[in-house]
């Protein structure tokens, strides 16, 4: 970073963008009553529209709001790439925040309001390149295509599994894509920090435990009680302790972090590894084993009627790669009298740290900060890129590029109270994207 250097017009302008869509309250409630993500779209929409960019716009329900455009590569024999922000927020309670969660104030060099880290920062240096890059008349080597889609807090019905099923046009020649959790750094000393790129997902099983039994009266024996027998499943899969285990993702993770401290990796303890990346461990720290958490129970009607049937759901995360050895050991859990059905089923992704977008997005991270070492990561949770790569075969890595101060709590920010971004983050951002994007 050389800050006697005059900004480009995508650092001076990035922040406003980002204010600008805060300010739209895109709220998903998951059950359709929020506002969609119209008026959000609207704004991507126009700031395009100032500088000359035609953009698809795509409702797949009335308000829910998709943009998508393409900027013609200067070299038609190479793959496109995808970036793809999502324009909805997790609600906010403004009771809990010191903010008014949906003005965007910019307070102490922070942009404070929902949305501001997941994800209308990436969405806004996403319109701050673009913009720059048509108004300087620059033309990528590749197809660039830019996605800003509805309804990636619920699931992606309304965002990117319609865009995928009803509009694959759009992404024709897309093999990879960037988007969001990932790239954000954490500082090891003022010499290095560590940028972590997201290449690796877990699955979700979200799955109804049904136990079936006799029916009768309280009073009497009941050697066949649906409860009783849902009741232990729960407490078997509840207590289960899952082993560690380590996929590619997690061991190259863990054994960059560990030389980047320089203590070593003992795989029979990563504890003091974890340790060492401070609150990002709840990132990462379920990504070294299964997990299986009971979430709900049901059952009866009455003090004293054994009912016939009674259920749980259990919310259970896979690692990539090891999934059949998740569902073996869960079925060995219920026991014989209890079965399941999925509420929920989605894969889990993982894909190697190499190839030449990895190499463009670490040259231009070390550009702009010479003390990066980028690394790949696994996220618990799941992002976009799942049904990018089930309905087309993208292979998706999370980045979306951020210099973050040494003692900022990031992994808090997201659907958290006082989400926030760093100004100096976002500028930082579009730098970095806009050499990934024109140089790859
Ligand atoms: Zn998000």
């Amino acid at each position: 970073m050389t800050p006697a250097e005059p900004m480009t017009p995508a650092e001076k302008e990035v922040a406003d963008l980002c204010v600008e869509l805060i300010r739209v309250d895109s709220s998903n409630y998951g059950d359709g009553s929020g506002p969609g993500e119209r008026a959000a779209a609207e704004v991507v929409m126009s700031r395009l529209a100032e500088v000359g960019i035609e953009a698809t716009y795509v409702e797949s329900e009335p308000g829910r709001g998709n943009v998508v455009t393409r900027i013609e590569g200067t070299d038609p024999s190479l793959p496109a790439l995808l970036v793809h922000g999502h324009l909805d927020v997790v609600p906010a309670n403004a009771d809990d925040w010191s903010v008014d969660p949906f003005a965007g104030e910019v307070r102490d060099g922070y942009i404070w309001g929902r949305g501001a880290v997941d994800m209308k920062d990436m969405d806004a240096m996403m319109l701050a390149v673009l913009r720059q890059i048509k108004r300087e008349g620059r033309r990528p080597r590749r197809d660039l295509v830019f996605a800003w889609v509805a309804d990636e807090e619920a699931g992606g019905v309304y965002g990117a599994k319609y865009l995928t099923a009803h509009h694959p046009e759009l992404f024709e020649g897309v093999t990879e894509a960037i988007s969001e959790v990932g790239g954000y750094s954490l500082e090891v000393d003022p010499s290095l920090r560590l940028y972590l790129i997201e290449t690796a997902q877990k699955g979700l099983a979200w799955m109804k435990l049904i136990a079936d039994g006799t029916a009768g009266h309280g009073s009497m024996l009941n050697d066949d009680n649906a409860v009783t027998e849902v009741a232990k499943a729960v407490a078997r899969i509840g207590e289960h302790d899952w082993p560690l285990t380590y996929t590619p993702t997690v061991r190259r993770f863990l054994t960059e972090v560990a030389d980047a401290f320089g203590i070593p990796f003992d795989e029979e303890n990563p504890q003091p590894i974890l340790d060492k990346i401070g609150p990002l461990v709840r990132f990462v720290g379920a990504t070294l084993r299964h997990t299986t958490n009971p979430t709900q129970l049901g059952a009866g009607y009455k003090s004293n009627v054994i009912p016939g049937q009674a259920t749980a759901v259990v919310d259970g995360r896979f690692l990539p790669g090891f999934e059949d050895d998740f569902f073996k050991t869960v079925d060995g859990l219920l026991g014989p009298k209890v079965r399941r059905e999925f509420i929920h089923h989605d894969i889990a992704l993982e894909t190697s740290f190499d190839g030449a977008l990895v190499e463009s997005m670490i040259a231009a991270l070390k550009e702009e900060d010479p003390a990066a070492r980028a690394i790949p990561y696994c996220m618990s949770g799941g992002t976009d890129n799942k049904t990018f790569f089930a309905d087309l075969g993208v292979r998706g890595f999370g980045f979306v590029p951020l210099r973050l101060p040494a003692d900022m709590d990031f992994a808090a920010m997201f659907h958290g109270v006082d989400e926030r971004v760093p100004v100096d983050a976002l500028q930082f951002g579009v730098r970095v994207l806009d050499r990934l994007l024109l140089n790859y």
